[in-house]
């Protein structure tokens, strides 16, 4: 179940559909794996775990928001007002992702950023400007530090590939784009592995943040997410599905 039929939102943060839309892509990522015989079947149970909490928490919030949009108290309202004229509202924590296919730091806990939504900017490949998930599209995309990406295993990357990760490297900010050299246009990319103290970024299909890593830590990063995907080499491969995987 997806969308309204899985969860009816009050509009009062105008998540609903937006929510019908994540459960979607969450969806299609995984089926597109496991119907390519990629991963095994067991990937789509994630997807509750991933969705149902998320989903619960924006209509939680939506509701408290809907409780003070219609108060009928007339100095609350007052107040609600107030705070709106100044500017001084509270903007409700957006939820994140708190398990499912997501890095895992040595507690067994997602690591830090781990289920958050990935930035969204503008880069020039090959002299091109376009969004960011314009250039990846509905894969995986391993965003790394210039000639970072070069130091994994060959294996690795291949399996990587297989399940459909697109490498980016971010060319130094005087650089040329080439080819997945991309550069950052809107300077969104490289503050973003600045504050996660990281050379590399894994981002899933739906834009959600799969983990991290510093440069000695890439392939671990690589390899766990190979085994969150139980992924295999030797599992019969079928061809990608044109209407799931465009
Ligand atoms: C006032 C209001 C404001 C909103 N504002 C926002 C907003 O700002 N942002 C936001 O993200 N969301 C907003 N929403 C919510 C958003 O409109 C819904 O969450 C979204 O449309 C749900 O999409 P859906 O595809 O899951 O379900 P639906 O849009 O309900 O689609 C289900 C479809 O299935 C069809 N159907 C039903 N039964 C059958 C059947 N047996 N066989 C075949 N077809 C069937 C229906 O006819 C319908 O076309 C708002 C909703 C309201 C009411």
């Amino acid at each position: 179940m997806a969308g309204d039929a899985a969860h009816t939102n009050p509009p009062y943060l105008g998540q609903g559909a937006c929510s019908g839309v994540r459960d979607a892509a969450n969806l299609t990522w995984k089926f597109d794996l496991v119907l390519r015989g990629l991963t095994d079947t067991s990937l789509l149970d994630t997807y509750e775990s991933e969705r149902r909490p998320h989903a619960q928490q924006n209509m939680l919030d939506s509701r408290s928001l809907g409780v003070v949009a219609n108060t009928s108290n007339p100095v609350k309202a007052a107040v609600r007002d107030l705070l709106f004229k100044f500017h001084l509202t509270p903007k409700p924590k957006f939820p994140v992702l708190a398990d499912g296919v997501l890095a895992r730091a040595v507690d067994g806990k997602p690591m830090r950023q781990a289920g958050s939504l990935a930035p969204q900017g503008r880069i020039t490949v090959d002299g091109r400007t376009m969004r960011f998930d314009e250039h990846v599209g509905f894969n995986f995309a391993l965003v790394t530090n210039a000639e970072v990406a070069d130091e994994l295993p060959a294996d690795l990357r291949a399996a990587l590939q297989a399940v459909g990760v697109r490498f980016v490297e971010l060319a130094p900010p005087s650089g040329v784009s080439q080819g997945d050299h991309v550069l950052d246009v809107d300077g969104v990319y490289a503050p973003f592995l600045k504050s996660l103290d990281a050379d590399v970024v894994l981002m899933r299909p739906d834009f959600v943040v799969y983990g991290h890593a510093d440069r000695a830590g890439l392939s671990h990063l690589a390899e766990s997410l190979l085994q969150q995907l139980q992924y295999t080499s030797t599992r019969a491969q079928h061809p990608a599905i044109s209407v799931l995987c465009p």
